[in-house]
């Protein structure tokens, strides 16, 4: 039996028996994940879970329908399609749309789909607002109030009147305003409460306007583990769903485990002989014998080709090195210290094997990023297996 990718994006356990390599997903893992997120807010403060780019990797739909059962209450993506793709698996709590909706198609795609987009400035509000006038509809809508990201929204000094407009706007619900911190994972915390304060103060003269506030959120996960006093109406919570932390620092807050695991079998395993170069360029060149294994995943699965002859594999709970260049479709392994190896068997890329466990988070020290790239980087050609 042979399964074509990408289009089984979900597969069995035993569907995954034919892969040359998967994305592996324990969803009570991820249950236990929002439940611990939950834990640690007050019973008025409700849980968004942040889905956008397809869940982190853990694929969307099936993340959705886990983080609801286990307690989220909102969900937040970045496009109208990402909404889109949640309606119709059948989610019906509200979606919040973080990114910018421009094209008078895509507005009426989020009537139809009962999306809840962000306004970033007074003009979009008023495209909005004509078009609702022209679709004969209403729409809950969130404003986005930019205090010192300087991504989306309007600038903290100008929510005033950018809350009074659109509160004036015929077809538009206001239904929250939120911002967003540059920093909250970094240990200095001077610029996440310089953004707090703006924020406060943006509150504030809304009071003194004697305008009732909509909901209010500014918390991504690291300000949801960092404080309370960052939680407010509810929490947009992406990277700590998926069970890693946004730093180190903030370990001791909660317990979260990894949700994903990468796996990948091993297609090949021989013998080279002294001075024999491995793979393209030539990078690793071996001065001995070297007994080594191919594995069936590359760079256009999402293993970044800057882990060249930097990274380790488990193989029967043991590291193992990489060696050579990371090709497309296929990586080395010395694997000297396992003379018995045979092809079939699995390695793990990240994840546990035994003992021993690679993190995500030693891919992204290792290539410089963060982890929130890593995992966003496997690509649809590698199935998802749910446990
Ligand atoms: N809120 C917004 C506006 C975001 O863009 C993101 C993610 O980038 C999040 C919340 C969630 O962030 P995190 O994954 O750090 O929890």
């Amino acid at each position: 039996m042979v399964l074509s990718y990408p289009s089984p994006q979900r597969l069995t356990v035993t569907q995954a028996e034919y892969q040359r390599a998967w994305v592996e997903i324990n969803l009570t893992t991820l249950a236990d994940n929002v439940r611990q997120i939950k834990r640690l807010l007050k019973p008025q403060t409700q849980l968004m879970a942040v889905i956008k780019a397809d869940g982190y990797g853990h694929g969307a739909v099936m993340t959705a329908k886990t983080a609801l059962q286990a307690g989220a209450d909102w969900f937040a993506v970045a496009t109208s399609q990402e909404g889109i793709t949640l309606r119709e698996a059948g989610i019906q709590a509200p979606i919040l749309v973080l990114g910018a909706i421009n094209s008078l198609e895509e507005i009426k795609a989020v009537v139809q789909y009962n999306l809840q987009p962000t306004l970033c400035s007074p003009q979009q509000a008023l495209i909005f607002s004509d078009t609702l006038q022209q679709l004969g509809c209403d729409l809950p809508v969130h404003l986005n109030i930019d205090t010192g990201m300087s991504r989306l929204g309007t600038a903290w000094t100008e929510a005033l009147e950018f809350v009074q407009f659109v509160r004036q706007l015929p077809h538009l619900e206001l239904v929250s305003c939120y911002s967003h911190f540059a920093t909250a994972d970094d240990p200095d915390p001077s610029f996440m409460e310089l953004q707090h304060q703006r924020f406060k103060e943006a509150i504030a003269q809304w009071q003194q306007h004697h305008l009732e506030p909509p909901m209010l959120h500014i918390a991504n996960s690291a300000a949801t583990l960092t404080d309370s006093c960052y939680h407010y109406d509810l929490v947009r919570v992406g990277l700590a769903l998926y069970g890693l932390y946004p730093e180190s620092h903030l370990r001791h807050k909660i317990p979260l485990k990894p949700a994903l695991q990468i796996k990948a079998r091993i297609t090949q395993v021989k013998t080279i002989p002294p001075q024999s170069s491995v793979s393209y360029g030539r990078r690793f060149v071996c001065d001995r014998p070297l007994r080594i294994a191919v594995v069936g995943i590359g760079y256009a699965d999402g293993v970044p080709r800057a882990l060249t002859n930097q990274m380790e594999v488990l193989l029967r709970g043991q590291r193992v090195p990489q060696i050579g260049t990371v090709t497309m479709d296929q990586l080395m392994l010395d694997v000297t210290t396992i003379p018995d190896l045979q092809p079939g068997e699995i390695a793990t890329l990240i994840g546990r094997d035994g003992q021993d466990v690679i993190p995500a988070e030693e891919w992204a020290d290792k290539t410089n990023t963060i982890s929130w790239e890593i995992l966003c980087g496997f690509k649809q050609r590698l199935p998802r297996v749910y446990l």
